[in-house]
């Protein structure tokens, strides 16, 4: 963001909150160069930050993939859609609020686990220490299909 006193090409974000029920973010800024400060307004659908994989490359946020990676944690778990669902809106304007363009998938993955201890506390502690020896959550899922495909995955239920 360019300022608009002195065209520095580079602003950093001072706040940021959400305004008319989450379609937009206000953001104050202040200039890198000249530290005059200015309010921007923008739209939320162009805010969904890229998130950066461990290996460096980035890729589009991908609601999808994060919704699957939850439901499978809560398999079989007394948790209601609409419970998911509003945890899953939170995240999202969790990651608008951010202001950043881009987060690491770890940030991610720490805003998923505390979405899965919110809903359920079984499920949560079944996958926290499972979650965080992993880089990213595509390995965190590859994890839970492999803990949910062994013969003696029903020992997790007493967890
Ligand atoms: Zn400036």
């Amino acid at each position: 963001m360019r300022c608009p006193f002195c065209n520095f090409d580079d602003t950093k974000v001072i706040d940021s909150r959400l305004v008319a029920e989450g379609g937009q973010v206000r953001r104050r800024r202040e200039c890198l160069s000249c530290s005059e400060r200015f309010t921007t307004y923008e739209s939320a659908e162009l805010l969904m930050p890229k998130i950066i994989k461990t290996d460096g490359s980035r890729e589009p946020f991908n609601e999808e993939k994060m919704r699957s990676g939850l439901l499978k944690a809560l398999e079989k778990r007394p948790v209601s859609v609409e419970h998911i669902e509003a945890e899953i809106s939170g995240i999202k304007r969790a990651l608008q609020a951010t202001g950043e363009r881009e987060i690491a998938s770890r940030n991610l993955g720490e805003l998923v686990m505390e979405a899965l201890q919110a809903l359920d506390h079984v499920a949560y502690v079944r996958f926290a220490s499972v979650y965080r020896s992993f880089q990213d959550l595509d390995e965190f899922r590859a994890e839970i299909d492999r803990l949910s495909s062994e013969p003696g995955s029903a020992k997790l239920d007493q967890v």
